[in-house]
């Protein structure tokens, strides 16, 4: 049996933040080169180890919206507790659950603001929904992820939250 934790429901309210991006984003997207390798059909970020994460993190880092994610006192403290293997699991059951799907439930909703490090990670990563993951991955929307998209998601949101704890 899977134990996927179960979001407090105080902790997250229905009307969680709708996400905003604004032009200067998409303008610095533009010229980050990634169209080109969407255009191919194959997916931006093709499953790779975590050692070619550097041009989205540096495509991230340029967004105003996707920079301001940091992980909390609180959520810092939850990746100690539990150690990285967990919050790896962790990962791997909301992208199955929530993002894998072709059709997510409440898609571009369904990943609340705070409450768990890995959400805070996937906003910051554009791994939030399937509208971000298509933008940010050039993984299209409206068909299930493979297991190796799954990985790849996984994969980064970890990455993203080592980089933090080492802050
Ligand atoms: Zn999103």
């Amino acid at each position: 049996m899977r134990t996927v934790p179960s979001p407090d429901p105080e902790l997250f309210p229905t009307e969680a933040a709708p996400e905003r991006e604004n032009a200067p984003e998409s303008a610095s997207k533009a010229e980050s080169g990634a169209s080109a390798s969407q255009q191919t059909g194959t997916p931006a970020a093709a499953p790779e180890p975590a050692g070619d994460l550097e041009p989205l993190f540096a495509r991230l880092a340029r967004s105003e919206f996707r920079s301001r994610f940091r992980l909390r006192t609180a959520e810092r403290a939850y990746v100690t507790e539990k150690g990285l293997a967990t919050i790896r699991r962790h990962a791997a059951d909301f992208v199955h659950g929530r993002l894998a799907p072709a059709f997510p439930p409440n898609d571009g909703r369904q990943t609340p603001m705070r409450g768990h490090p890995v959400f805070v990670a996937q906003h910051a990563t554009g791994c939030c929904c399937r509208g971000c993951l298509s933008k940010w991955h050039g993984i299209p929307a409206g068909r299930s992820l493979t297991e190796a998209e799954e990985a790849y998601v996984v994969g980064v949101l970890m990455a993203w939250i080592e980089r933090q704890m080492a802050r």
